[in-house]
């Protein structure tokens, strides 16, 4: 039995649909009396950009699993379940306030910009007080990523990674990092080789159970024309199958995930990923939790350095650096667009119907399963975009639909900021600009295309490459000053005119296709 709803509530606490942290959740001065936490399946969190099923099914899974516990814990709760009608949180929350008029409403600091900004004006016409609270989930608070950017020129994830090593005493001996380096790159980029993938687990995340089945015939039936394939649907919902798929990870994939961390192969989705992405940012699983299970498998000799280091660095580092980032710069930062990029989406992007195998097979990959690893979003599918000039906001909205893990303050910067460069360098110190000949390096996939990764021009030319070599010409000015930038831009001046205006052809081409 759910436990009863005060009927004039003092303080109304609103929990999102990613923020189910069930160790955290519960002010200290919670009084079940006058307080009352507030949940909505709001349609428009899935419409107003076209989610994949995966993800809906993720997040309203992971938010009915959450209810019942609640609700098992006797908290008053008030919940709404998906309406027949389009709804918005903010139009749902006005409503209930409206009846209940509470003195305060109370939220989490919201990881999306436009849903705060709806959440606090609403509030605001009700005249309720508006909190923000702290999201204790992240490692790094907000105020101490300030302290970490003032009077700093630009910002480098490194930096600020080695502080929260020390700050935090991960891996390190004493003042030193273990091992006696910070950083394992250079042995964390291997490719597979002519023999391919060595096995990986065959069986990844956990089958669904009868609420999330529910909930997948639901979404179904909601939002057919979505994409998203949910025959097999994987992610875990709730705190316990997170954990389990941790452990499957630590056990079977974190000693070969540096080694093969930027290595693709055909038909090979998962491969030694850990696929935490979702449940991590649904707050099901706790990264300090992630961070000590890595760590503990170095110290006891499962996992080997690099592997373990390359790992942390990307949940300890990169997750809490681009939080950072949008929290600083937003609202501004999802309008940037420093490479005036202004191309339509390409409508292959919804279909994955494209002759590039590279592309067909991570679209397809994504448009199905919701997933694609980090080299596939970023030297696949991003550097696509970057390189044919697809407007930034587009792209970003695309990537927010589709993937399982996508919420807007860790897909903004990675998009606009990391794949795009249309924050200018805030992110990243260059852009990551490469030609076919780096996907094949990597992958497979060069090898069953009708294009050849090397060619720029005539009827075999890679569009990588062509529009590769076409985006450093229109950015000669714009890039040219950028020192990491040098060698490419020495190899871009040898090209001859002649070869350079068949660029440019091909390159519109691929843009304007007949
Ligand atoms: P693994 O490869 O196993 O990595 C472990 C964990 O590290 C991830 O689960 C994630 O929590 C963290 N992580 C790794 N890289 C990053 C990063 N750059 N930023 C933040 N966290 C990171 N990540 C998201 O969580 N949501 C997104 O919407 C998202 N969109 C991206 C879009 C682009 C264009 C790019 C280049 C990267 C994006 N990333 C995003 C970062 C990264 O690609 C994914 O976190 C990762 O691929 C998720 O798969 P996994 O859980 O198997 O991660
Ligand atoms: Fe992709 Fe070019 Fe390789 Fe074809 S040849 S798979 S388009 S990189």
């Amino acid at each position: 039995m759910p436990a009863s709803i005060p009927s004039a509530p003092h303080r109304l606490f609103v929990v999102l649909g990613d923020q189910l942290d069930y160790q955290r959740f519960l002010p200290a001065d919670f009084d079940p009396k006058t307080d009352l936490f507030w949940m909505a399946e709001a349609s428009e969190e899935s419409t107003h950009v076209r989610s994949n099923k995966h993800r809906i099914v993720c997040f309203l899974a992971a938010m009915r699993h959450f209810r019942n516990h609640l609700n098992d814990g006797q908290i008053p709760l008030l919940y709404h379940e998906l309406d027949k009608g389009e709804s918005s949180l903010s139009g749902l929350l006005g409503q209930d306030l409206k009846q209940l008029k509470p003195r305060l409403v109370s939220v989490v600091k919201p990881g999306d910009y436009r849903v705060e900004e709806a959440l606090r004006k609403t509030v605001e016409e009700h005249r309720a007080k508006w909190e923000v609270r702290e999201d204790e989930h992240f490692l790094c608070t907000q105020a101490e990523f300030e302290e970490h950017a003032q009077g700093r020129k630009s910002l480098r994830m490194e930096f600020f990674y080695r502080e929260m090593r020390r700050k935090h005493d991960v891996l390190m001996d004493g003042k030193d990092p273990v091992g006696g380096a910070w950083n394992f790159d250079k042995e964390n980029r291997e490719s597979f080789g002519k023999q391919g993938p060595p096995p990986s687990p065959m069986v990844r995340g956990c089958s669904p159970d009868a609420l999330t089945q529910e909930v997948i015939d639901l979404v179904n039936q909601r939002f057919p024309d979505h994409p998203g394939d949910l025959r097999q649907f994987i992610w875990p919902v709730t705190p316990q199958q997170a954990e389990d798929a941790l452990t499957q990870f630590i056990e079977e994939c974190l000693p070969c995930f540096g080694r093969f961390q930027d290595a693709m192969w055909t038909d090979e989705y998962t491969l030694f990923h850990s696929l935490l992405g979702s449940p991590i940012n649904l707050r099901l699983l706790d990264p300090r939790k992630v961070i000590e299970a890595a760590e503990q498998a170095y110290l006891q000799g499962s996992a080997p350095l690099p592997a373990v280091e390359g790992f942390i660095r990307q949940i300890l580092g990169w997750r809490e650096y681009v939080r950072g980032i949008y929290h600083l710069r937003m609202p501004e930062y999802r309008e940037m667009n420093f490479l005036e990029a202004d191309q339509p989406l390409p409508e292959f992007f919804w279909t994955g119907e494209t002759d590039m195998v590279c592309m067909k097979s991570c679209l397809k990959q994504v448009l199905d399963t919701g997933y694609g690893h980090h080299i596939q979003r970023l030297m696949v599918i991003g550097l696509y975009s970057l390189l044919h000039g697809v407007r930034p906001g587009e792209i970003n909205d695309w990537f927010l639909a589709n993937y399982v893990d996508a919420v807007d303050w860790v897909t903004t910067p990675n998009v606009v900021g990391m794949s795009q460069f249309a924050d200018g360098g805030i992110m990243a110190s260059k852009p990551y600009s490469a030609t076919g000949a780096y996907i094949d390096r990597m992958s497979n996939y060069c090898k069953k295309c009708r294009f050849q990764p090397k060619e720029s021009t005539g009827p075999d030319a890679c569009p990588f490459t062509t529009l590769y070599w076409d985006f450093l010409d229109r950015h000669r000015k714009r890039l040219g000053g950028n020192q990491r930038l040098a060698m490419q831009m020495r190899n871009l001046v040898r090209l001859s005119e002649e070869k350079l205006a068949e660029i440019r052809k091909g390159a519109d081409s691929l843009r304007r296709p007949s």
